[in-house]
């Protein structure tokens, strides 16, 4: 369906869209391979530069994902090759839970494939590059955006000013079942109508017509996973 226009374009939001399986609104952010919407893109940019004026290098680690790296992602955890984490960012030991605790696990950090909100162009992770150690990539980890962390200083200065280029943390503590993501940063002009507009019932068709590792704990326990991992839109 088309929606009324955001800017000046009309976005088409179709089940494709919302899943991470089509490009077509996307743009190049900059001279960087990472993709954006194309209606959020004079906001990100005017953002970036503000922060540059006040000393901070923002720099994304990612934005939009597709259905398909977000299914190497989670396969990768279910089997084991990529780390899964706990609440204090260490290693869960998954050889001695069921498939639906792994399930519940691996959820708590990483969206379920189709049901990330990178699919849809509208949410970046970012981190401030000047204060990166050199030769040094951020983790994303909590501890880097606390106190005494590298990315504290833009973290406070992003809280005091997104808000007025249009972004917001959906990723708060108490929001739904994931853990907090101050890395994570979401457009709300654009996300707040997509996530409108993903239903319950397109979820569940996504399900059933896609295919990766836990599939089936994943549509015997749809109904949990809409509510508590993805409509996370409290603030
Ligand atoms: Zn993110």
């Amino acid at each position: 369906m088309y929606i009324g226009n955001v800017k000046n374009e009309s976005v088409l939001i179709d089940l494709d869209f919302l899943t991470g399986r089509q490009t077509d609104q996307l743009t190049n952010f900059a001279n960087t391979t990472h993709l954006v919407h194309r209606e959020m893109l004079a906001s990100l940019t005017n953002l970036f530069q503000a922060a540059k004026v006040e000393g901070f290098d923002l720099a994304m680690t990612s934005a939009y994902r597709s259905f398909d790296s977000q299914k190497t992602i989670w396969n990768e955890k279910v089997e084991g090759k990529r780390a899964v984490l706990d609440s204090h960012s260490n290693n869960i030991d998954l050889s001695t839970k069921s498939p639906v605790e792994i399930l519940f696990a691996i959820l708590r950090w990483s969206a379920i494939p189709g049901g990330s909100r990178h699919h849809w162009g509208s949410d970046i992770d970012i981190f401030d590059q000047s204060a990166l150690i050199e030769n040094t990539r951020p983790l994303l980890v909590p501890a880097e955006y606390e106190l005494s962390g590298p990315f504290y200083q833009s973290t406070l200065w992003l809280s005091e000013n997104m808000e007025e280029y249009g972004f917001f943390r959906p990723y708060q503590s108490g929001n739904g079942g994931i853990l907090p993501e101050p890395w994570h940063l979401s457009f709300r002009p654009l996300s707040e109508i997509f996530l409108k507009q993903f239903s319950y019932q397109m979820f569940v068709d996504h399900l059933n017509a896609s295919d990766f590792l836990l599939k089936k704990e994943a549509i015997q326990n749809s109904s949990e996973i809409y509510h508590r991992f993805i409509k996370i839109d409290k603030n």
